[in-house]
């Protein structure tokens, strides 16, 4: 597929003698095939927004940030993207032009429709048809996904499963999800809800979920609940912060502090049993952790690979391998900037890269 023309109205046109094709990307060889176009990925967050220009050749050759203004509504938050965009442009090398962007954000939403529908962590966003949103404002392809589906496309084209056909990505952050790769497509099931392993019962006498039920997988690693988990191992003789989160009982575990480690180690059995429930549903043996969580490292995957060993047959335990994410927040705008090209006007090729 050419490069798209899709630009806003007044950018130049590809052609003409100051637009000759830049072929600084091919080494010795001249081109001789289209190549993918360069494009810009954005992770929408409750918090802040991530976005990055991702070259022909998929790296991020620039990124900026900026608060996501949850409370100031959604068309605040796109006058922010096209900000982003216009700061983005400025790196792009002499003739190039963007072809188009990828968005990904909290879900649940709808891809196809490119509308937001109740998303927890985007508080008020009912119903937000934000792909036309921003098409209309930038004048480009803006398709959307759920972030942890963007960010295990982006482990599997361009990470730690570039060599996979099946995987599972799963996030241990704010909430715990995945997103299931199988023969190099997403599986999303026939509603999209597929992969909420974080409300998979580890404990059917555990604590209280937010999702009504209790003993979730999700109340023992997720970085609220490690902070309340810690607060109930340790009781009331500690004089504790007001606000403790993952990262505060992640801190005190490399310290070596028991309680801080107990409550990690009870994490890493939480996933390692996700993880192997997964694995004899599916028989994919690969999975790749994101989120603030794995951070922690060991900590929290080292008693998950433990408990894979021990939760799963061994025939399938044995071959389960689990990574932590090695593109961390990258994944996510590299993720968004494939399905630029896929889903927007560019190159639609698998693996969206050379070879
Ligand atoms: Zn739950």
């Amino acid at each position: 597929m050419k490069k798209s023309d899709t630009q806003r109205s007044g950018a130049k046109r590809r052609g003409g003698e100051e637009a000759k094709l830049d072929t600084s990307f091919f080494a010795s060889s001249p081109p001789r095939v289209p190549t993918p176009p360069w494009v810009i990925g954005v992770d929408l967050g409750g918090t802040k927004i991530a976005a990055g220009l991702v070259s022909p050749h998929n790296e991020i050759v620039k990124k900026v940030y900026v608060q996501t203004g949850v409370s100031e509504g959604p068309a605040a938050a796109v006058e922010r993207i096209a900000g982003c965009v216009e700061q983005l442009r400025e790196a792009l090398p002499v003739g190039e032009q963007v072809a188009a962007i990828g968005v990904c954000c909290p879900g649940p939403l709808d891809h196809v429709a490119g509308l937001l529908l109740d998303p927890p962590n985007l508080t008020g966003w009912i119903n937000v048809p934000l792909q036309r949103m921003l098409e209309e404002r930038l004048g480009l392809p803006a398709p959307i996904e759920h972030d942890a589906k963007a960010a295990a496309l982006g482990e599997f084209h361009f990470g730690a499963g570039h060599e996979v056909n099946n995987m599972i990505f799963v996030v241990v952050g704010t909430g715990v999800g995945a997103a299931i790769i199988i023969n190099g497509e997403l599986y999303r099931g026939p509603t999209n809800s597929a992969g909420e392993v974080g409300h998979i019962t580890v404990d059917m006498h555990g604590p209280p979920c937010s999702c009504g039920s209790n003993g979730c997988a999700e109340v023992y690693m997720a970085g609220p609940d490690l902070g309340q988990r810690f607060r109930e191992v340790v009781g009331p003789e500690l004089n504790l912060p007001e606000e403790i989160d993952g990262r505060y009982v992640a801190q005190l575990a490399a310290q070596g502090q028991p309680q801080a480690l107990q409550v990690f180690a009870q994490a890493g059995q939480a996933l390692g049993i996700v993880i192997a429930t997964m694995a004899h549903l599916f028989d994919i043996d690969f999975y790749i952790i994101g989120g603030s969580v794995v951070q922690a490292g060991d900590l929290l995957l080292g008693p998950t690979r433990e408990a894979v060993r021990y939760r799963a047959f061994e025939s399938i335990g044995s071959r389960v391998k689990v990574v932590a994410s090695p593109l961390g927040d990258d994944a996510a705008i590299l993720g968004c900037a494939w399905i630029a090209r896929a889903r927007g006007d560019g190159e639609t090729k698998r693996r969206g890269r050379e070879e």
